[in-house]
């Protein structure tokens, strides 16, 4: 038997939402120790320094116009942001056409444009009648929750060029199939991010330090208090108190907060066992799939020929391209995420083959001068131990109603935090943030 150490609280998992409620029982001076499994900080955030001296994100880069408590700690935490690189033309590239397109409104018929407006307009109604905070107790909450995406686009739309362009954004951000998905976790998604509009506004700048140094930075802030190589493989618990053990360690806390995402909290071993609502929630919450590729080149070339270097398609291997060279615009960084089946049939190749496929895209939008990159990096989330996929979790028809009241109410004194948890920008950096702030209060409030 190991020593068991006491604190207040402990915290599983060293991801934003564990850093973010530890910051906030710091504040408040109580006991609490962080027990991270990788060897690292920041969970599904990755920055690497590349060779040619470029920082860059394998994991989360991008922070949106109104994600305030994200925002507050990367200036808090003396951090800066960049504005995404957005002089000139968008490529889109629907049902098979490529065109350039500005900003982010899709050169798509008047009679797409118009099927796009009102599906927003229905979304938007839809959501009113959504609590952010409970989405399956909304009136409209099982009939949305019987119908997977692909239905309610298909119903709610009418033009082939919307379904499609619609159709492929929404995959890109879960990164699975339109028929994987509940329609009631589409549109709770959208709701906690206030509107539709938002959404839009998601990826307006990144950390030029790069994401994951806000986590180490904040990791270095609270000293000793954080272990790691250390998995959590056994809590016991009951309402007074938690036991968590590693294979080494073992600590004692009045309350622990579990900052991972519910597929992972299916491998830990708890004593007594769940309650079976929340363990047939977490047995349904795998992450979909997603491969982040980064290729770096002398100069950001695309810029010279009027392009900002963003790229929607719904085409075969890419779902979304983005410029992502540094501030200083000496290097050119082109981001290419692929996700949901492209992930999947990609993850097959050998390197080298995924490379070439995703180089003859980037030739195919940007020019033969994409066909020589200085260097290739990329991350396949799905084969990362400690995610399992990307980028946050979503729901198929059927589990919100049955099993979402699980997601975030606590067992004895075990209470669940993470992206998957908020209320406000799910399965976002600021989400994450948020949910560890709220989390804190919420534990602080029943701390004898
Ligand atoms: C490729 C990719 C791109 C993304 N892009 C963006 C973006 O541009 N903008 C944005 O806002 N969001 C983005 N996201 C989403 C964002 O990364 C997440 O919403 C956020 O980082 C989740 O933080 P978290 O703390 O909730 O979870 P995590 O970051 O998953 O943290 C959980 C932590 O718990 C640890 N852990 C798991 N199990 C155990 C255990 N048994 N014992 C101990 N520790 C354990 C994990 O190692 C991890 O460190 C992206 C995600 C991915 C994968």
């Amino acid at each position: 038997m190991h020593n068991i150490r006491d604190v207040d609280v402990v915290i599983v998992g060293a991801g934003l939402a564990g850093l973010a409620a530890a910051l906030e029982l710091k504040k408040k001076n109580y006991s609490f120790m962080v027990i991270e499994a990788r060897n690292r900080y920041g969970g599904r955030l990755h920055s690497i320094k590349t060779d040619e001296g470029v920082t860059i994100d394998l994991g989360a880069q991008w922070v949106g116009t109104n994600h305030k408590r994200l925002k507050r700690l990367i200036a808090d935490f003396g951090l800066h942001t960049t504005p995404t690189y957005t002089k000139g033309k968008t490529i889109f590239q629907v049902c098979g056409k490529k065109r350039n397109g500005k900003g982010e409104i899709p050169p798509l018929s008047p009679i797409g444009l118009l099927d796009m407006l009102n599906l927003k307009r229905k979304i938007n109604n839809l959501i009113k009648q959504i609590p952010a905070e409970t989405p399956w107790t909304s009136p409209v909450a099982h009939e949305l929750d019987k119908q997977t995406i692909d239905s309610f686009i298909q119903t709610n739309m009418f033009s082939q060029e919307g379904r499609s362009f619609y159709g492929m954004v929404v995959e890109e951000a879960l990164c699975a199939k339109l028929y994987e998905v509940s329609a009631l976790n589409l549109l709770w998604s959208i709701k906690t991010t206030g509107s539709g509009n938002y959404l839009l506004e998601a990826e307006n700048e990144w950390i030029v330090e790069g994401a994951q140094v806000l986590a180490e930075r904040i990791a270095e802030s609270l000293g000793n208090s954080i272990v790691y190589h250390s998995p959590v493989e056994q809590i016991i618990y009951d309402k007074d108190f938690g036991i968590v053990h590693t294979a080494n360690n073992c600590w004692k806390a009045q309350r622990v907060i579990i900052a991972i995402p519910p597929n992972l909290s299916a491998r830990i071993k708890f004593s007594p066992p769940l309650p079976a609502q929340r363990v047939q929630l977490s047995d349904r919450a795998g992450l979909a799939s997603v491969t982040k590729m980064i290729f770096v080149y002398e100069q950001p070339f695309w810029r010279k020929d009027g392009l900002n270097g963003k790229v929607y398609s719904d085409q075969a291997p890419v779902q979304l391209i983005m410029d992502s060279s540094p501030p200083h615009g000496r290097k050119g960084v082109l981001t290419v995420l692929i996700s949901g089946e492209c992930a999947r049939l990609m993850g097959t190749l050998e390197a080298s083959n995924r490379q070439q496929e995703v180089i003859k895209a980037l030739v195919y939008f940007f020019g033969s001068k994409a066909s020589h990159p200085q260097s290739v990096y990329e991350k396949n989330w799905s084969e990362d131990e400690w995610t399992r996929g990307g980028y946050g979790t979503h729901f198929a028809t059927g589990v919100l109603t049955q099993f979402g009241t699980a997601l975030s109410e606590p067992v004895s004194s075990l209470y669940w935090a993470g992206t998957e948890t908020a209320t406000e920008w799910r399965t976002y950096m600021e989400g994450a943030v948020q949910s560890g702030q709220n989390i804190a209060v919420e534990v602080i409030s029943t701390i004898r």
